[in-house]
């Protein structure tokens, strides 16, 4: 491979990387604007690819086996790692997520991406 086309590739990837890290940080989202945002659509193309429901009871488990069982059952975007809201969190309506810069998610919400805050317990 020539040095031109090596040197090509390599930039790519370390665009592709700095803008993959840019867009999926996994710090805490921005403490939530007095104005809410527009909830987020279970249709809306990221949402269905992580399998986002505003109702976490609804999630079709056989497909997002990660919320099955005992302990699926107490994952809810209100403990998510990447969820913000003011005040309680847990008694949230709804929030920030880090990964819908645009929209807030239902408090007892889920999405494939969740991970437990530490500091939120259930
Ligand atoms: S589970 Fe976490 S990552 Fe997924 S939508 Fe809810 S807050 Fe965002």
């Amino acid at each position: 491979m020539s040095q031109r086309r090596e040197f090509l590739k390599k930039a790519g990837w370390t665009i592709l990387g700095a803008w993959a890290a840019g867009r999926l940080t996994l710090s805490p989202a921005p403490a939530r604007a007095s104005t809410p945002l527009p909830l987020l659509s279970e249709t809306d193309q990221m949402a269905k690819t992580l399998g986002y429901v505003a109702d976490a009871s609804k999630v079709d488990t056989k497909k997002w086996t990660k919320r099955a069982g005992d302990a699926g059952k107490k994952q809810f975007c209100y403990n998510c790692l990447l969820y913000k809201a003011a005040g309680d969190v847990k008694a949230s309506k709804q929030g920030k997520c880090t990964l819908f810069p645009k929209n807030e998610v239902m408090g007892r919400g889920w999405c494939n991406s969740w991970a437990q805050n530490p500091a939120v317990k259930d």
